[in-house]
């Protein structure tokens, strides 16, 4: 589908299908204008369930870009010090949006289920039982590349190889005890956000 913008921007948008978000992307151009904005700018625009953010460069529309959800988790270690406060802030900071967030206990079968991709590994029984020895504080987090972007954000499995600045630098102790969990790609995250949250939750 191709779309002509009107108004004091131009541009021609191809490839997207959904006539609500190109009236939205519309709507939203237009009052941008009206603002007096200039250069580049980065708008987002939704339907239901799925959200996109439009970059605009001068009055040309290049990329488009989908914004996607990551789970994550603060872990017994973190909650435990007092933290997840710190570690939140960081979160946001780095521009996640918390789509849900709660705390909560978890069994050691609990544990198993959610890290079963680990069941063959030396350190499954050490792994479940230190996640389910205190409370934890799992989330829902949404941005633009989130996935990659939260895996950066909390650098190295072990935090004695994470980068300066990263939250396993600044907050763990060890690679069992390492302060923060993130999905790692897109299956990996649709089931860990299941596993964790119902539909309800997650509006
Ligand atoms: P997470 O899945 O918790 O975000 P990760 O993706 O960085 O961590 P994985 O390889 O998925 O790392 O390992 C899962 C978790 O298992 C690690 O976060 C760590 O707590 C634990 N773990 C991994 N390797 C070891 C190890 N060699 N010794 C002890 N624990 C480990
Ligand atoms: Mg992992």
């Amino acid at each position: 589908m191709q779309m002509q913008m009107q108004g004091p921007i131009q541009g021609s948008f191809a490839s997207l299908e959904d006539d609500a978000i190109l009236v939205a992307v519309e709507i939203k151009a237009k009052a941008i204008v009206a603002a007096g904005w200039e250069g580049e700018e980065c708008l987002t625009v939704g339907r239901p369930g799925r959200w996109r953010a439009v970059h605009w460069w001068s009055s040309l529309i290049k990329e488009i870009y989908v914004s996607e959800r990551t789970f994550s988790i603060i872990k017994p270690d973190a909650v435990k010090k007092g933290d997840a406060g710190a570690i939140l802030a960081e979160i946001v900071k780095a521009g996640f949006k918390i789509v849900s967030i709660k705390k909560i206990s978890i069994s050691k079968a609990q544990a198993e289920g959610f890290y079963h991709v680990h069941s063959a590994r030396p350190f499954f029984g050490e792994l479940t039982e230190f996640m389910s020895s205190g409370p934890i504080v799992p989330m829902v987090l949404e941005k633009v590349n989130a996935i990659a972007d939260l895996r950066k954000l909390m650098g190295a499995t072990d935090p004695a190889k994470a980068e300066e600045g990263t939250i396993r630098k600044q907050f763990a102790a060890s690679i069992g005890e390492n302060a923060i969990h993130g999905s790692d790609a897109e299956d990996t995250a649709a089931f860990e956000i299941g596993y964790f949250f119902a539909g309800l939750e997650l509006k």
